[in-house]
């Protein structure tokens, strides 16, 4: 079934001590679908208090799950994944109406977030560290301990995925887990919560505190919570990474994007057409993987009119979901009119969409692509996060990749074309951390790890595979010498 229906889920609360709690003192926050624009749940808006109360259900519950063996803590993730998969329908049709996606877009991001799980249940085997003899009689132990209480906070646009880049890792590894999810989109957390602890978590292993800066700050602040990781944009990445280091914790913060899709006259047209749409498109654009900057080099008039044709039919509701709110489509739009204030051609507008009949009152847009745009346009230079694909002409690779390099940020870069030279030059020569051929999501896939560069990720490393095993663990030394027989 790949429709949604309306569905009210009630007050909702805070995961602590392995259930759902309803702090009865502070205010709440109603939870919008943005399919029809109604409210379906709501949630607390937790401060101090409530994360204290997560704290110490986490920081009790650390040293038995500290040394829990390994193979236990990892058949709990084989359990997770199993009660995943049992719910998989239902899961998808709650992170479509809390975030918008379609019903495949969101079951494609819950085999992502899967894929953590997976990464997960190999720790018996990535976690058994390395012993060498360095000298006679000598032996080096190296060892991954956990950390303690650890956090991540994280945004509206993958309510299951981004927690899931976080919770597998650092909860198998030995961590105690506070989630702080995105307020527009808090309950698919909640979901995971539930599942957890079906699995056989502990109580007080993982948590969810629901709220917005005031949550954000408490944890940030904390001084029983030893590390934070971080997702959204990167205004709120910083200033997360500048308090949390500041307090002296561990601190790894994704932020925003504006990716750069480079288009060359040999690409192959099926797979170019399908990769930008794809990719400026999909998730309604509300990915920080998007491309929203396509780089045209000499001529690619054909091709660009190929896309325009394959997204002006795209169906909304059935191809493309909405946006995630109100204020979120008023701010698409003005960059959309901002554009064509500032010369660029709307050759696709979606700014005045027909909204499928029974979902009325919902944040709809349409696909729009904006063509002739030059470099120094907002819309080519500012993450839009929205359907909207902006094309940039040059008349050289070179001044292609001088465009891609000139964007403060740098999670992703790609291109499209059947030349390995062409591919090459791009691949070496692009200022992001996660480069695309011929695809244009170019999402890593565990043990790989997810991460950008530049003004994309404030913090060292990235935030999933092995990497993101070393920011949840410390690496313990032994080194060893027993007196000869
Ligand atoms: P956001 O930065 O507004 O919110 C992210 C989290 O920060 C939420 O939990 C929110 O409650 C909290 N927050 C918001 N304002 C805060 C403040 N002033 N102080 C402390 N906490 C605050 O991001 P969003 O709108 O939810 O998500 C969209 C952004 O996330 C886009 O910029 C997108 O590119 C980015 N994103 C990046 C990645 C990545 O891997 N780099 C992945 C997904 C999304």
């Amino acid at each position: 079934m790949n429709s949604i229906s309306f569905t009210e889920l009630g007050d909702k609360g805070n995961w602590i001590g392995g259930a759902l709690l309803l702090p009865s003192k502070v205010e709440k926050l109603e939870v919008t679908t943005p399919y029809w624009g109604r409210a379906i749940a709501t949630i607390p808006l937790s401060g101090r208090a409530e994360l204290d109360g997560a704290v110490e259900a986490a920081t009790a519950a650390w040293p038995e799950w500290r040394d829990t063996p390994v193979g236990d803590r990892t058949q709990i993730m084989f359990r997770f994944k199993a009660l995943m998969e049992r719910d998989y329908d239902q899961i998808a049709h709650l992170v479509a109406l809390e975030n918008g996606k379609t019903v495949p877009e969101a079951k494609g991001s819950i085999d992502r977030g899967i894929d953590v799980v997976e990464f997960a249940t190999s720790f018996t085997n990535v976690l058994r560290g390395n012993v060498m003899n360095v000298s006679n009689g000598v032996s080096c132990e190296a060892l991954y301990e956990p950390l303690g209480v650890v956090a991540g906070i994280t945004p509206f646009n993958f309510p299951i995925m981004v927690p899931l880049w976080m919770i597998p890792i650092a909860i198998t590894s030995g961590n105690c887990f506070i989630l702080k999810p995105s307020e527009q989109t808090p309950l698919s957390a909640l979901k995971i919560a539930e599942l957890l602890t079906e699995a056989g978590l502990p109580d007080g292993v993982f948590s969810v505190v629901n709220g917005t800066r005031n949550s954000v700050e408490a944890i940030t602040d904390h001084p029983n919570i030893s590390a934070v990781a971080f997702v959204g944009s990167s205004k709120v990445a910083e200033i997360v990474y500048s308090q949390s280091t500041a307090n002296t914790k561990r601190a790894l913060c994704l932020g925003g994007a504006k990716n750069h899709l480079i288009v060359v006259p040999d690409a192959e047209e099926k797979m170019t057409v399908d990769g930008v749409i794809s990719s400026s498109m999909g998730s309604a654009g509300q990915r920080c993987m998007a491309a929203s900057v396509m780089v045209g080099v000499e001529e690619v008039q054909a091709l660009i009119h190929s896309i325009v044709k394959a997204s002006a039919q795209l169906k909304l509701g059935e191809d493309m979901g909405a946006v995630i709110s109100a204020t979120a489509r008023e701010r698409i739009i003005g960059m959309i009119d901002k554009a064509e204030e500032q010369g660029a051609s709307i050759i696709l507008d979606g700014r005045n969409p027909q909204v499928p009949n029974h979902y009325e009152g919902g944040y709809w847009l349409g696909p729009t692509i904006i063509d002739h745009a030059s470099p120094e346009m907002t819309c080519a230079q500012e993450e839009i996060f929205g359907p909207v694909l902006t094309i940039v002409r040059t008349e050289s690779l070179q001044e292609a990749m001088k465009i891609e390099n000139g964007s403060p940020y740098g999670n992703a870069a790609s291109v499209f074309t059947t030349s390995g030279a062409v591919s090459r030059y791009v691949s070496e020569h692009a200022s992001a951390g996660m480069v695309g051929i011929n695809i244009g999501v170019p999402v890593p896939r565990d043990p790989f790890s997810f991460g950008g560069w530049n003004q994309s990720k404030f913090g060292h490393g990235d935030i999933t595979g092995t990497s993101g095993l070393s920011f949840w663990t410390n690496l313990r030394k032994v080194t060893t010498r027993w007196p000869a027989n």
